[in-house]
């Protein structure tokens, strides 16, 4: 996770600290891919809090650690990017330094996109960063994600697949939403394993080319394997 410990957003769902932010580590990027180098890995996932404090939201610092750590590790690259507030030129930033796959989460139905994600984060915005990230770049796969649990209906599930699918979207992850701290947003319910099982069958026949859904799944659940179609 990159771009500090520190996020500009209020999610009920995330523990992340959120508050006044940090300076940016000018190494960073190549601070993480000689860690990926040593580590010896096939795979990286990178994310990162969201820096609505920079003027790029900070895509110049994703761009720079996808280049670092595709050429010193030779690793296949994954980012799970904020939106960037939309701010302009920031996607095109970061996919110039084509990653393999491109994954931005939705989180959530999009009835309960502000008390889950708070006011600064709209359901059309996740659906139109996923649909130009396919535009600019046809050739990476596109991913998101969904947490269950919160409160969403079956009905408005399969909707979000839709759109998801409507805007190009290559890759499905859906888990059960954890209470990370008292203060947290509450589950709702849990939902039971076959329930994940059918959602994900579901999402396969809507049409999506690989799905992950499973009480434990989270974004980067077998990210390696679900690049490579398994
Ligand atoms: S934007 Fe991401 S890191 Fe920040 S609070 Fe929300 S989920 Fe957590």
């Amino acid at each position: 996770m990159i771009l500090g410990n520190v996020c500009t957003r209020p999610c009920g769902f995330c523990s992340v600290p959120k508050g006044k932010t940090e300076e940016l580590e000018a190494d960073e990027p190549e601070r993480v891919a000689e860690a990926a180098k040593r580590l010896g890995l096939a795979h990286v996932v990178i994310t990162s809090v969201t820096r609505d404090d920079l003027a790029d939201g900070g895509a110049e610092h994703f761009a720079r650690t996808i280049a670092a750590v595709r050429d010193e590790s030779g690793a296949v690259v994954e980012v799970l990017v904020p939106d960037f507030l939309g701010k302009p030129g920031a996607l095109e930033t970061v996919m110039a330094a084509r990653p393999d796959v491109f994954n931005h989460n939705t989180e959530t139905v999009p009835r309960l996109y502000r008390e889950v994600r708070g006011r600064k984060s709209r359901y059309p915005w996740t659906l139109q960063l996923l649909a130009d990230a396919k535009r600019l770049m046809p050739e990476v796969k596109t991913k998101s994600g969904l947490m269950l649990g919160l409160g969403e209906t079956r009905d408005e599930l399969l909707e979000v697949f839709a759109d998801l699918l409507d805007h190009k979207v290559d890759f499905l992850t859906l888990g059960q939403y954890l209470q990370p701290t008292l203060d947290s947003l509450p589950v709702d319910r849990y939902v039971p394993p076959e329930e994940f099982d059918e959602l994900g069958s579901l999402a396969r026949e809507m049409g999506f080319a690989n799905v992950a859904s499973g009480p434990l799944v989270r974004s980067s659940y077998h990210a390696r394997e679900m690049h490579e179609g398994a």
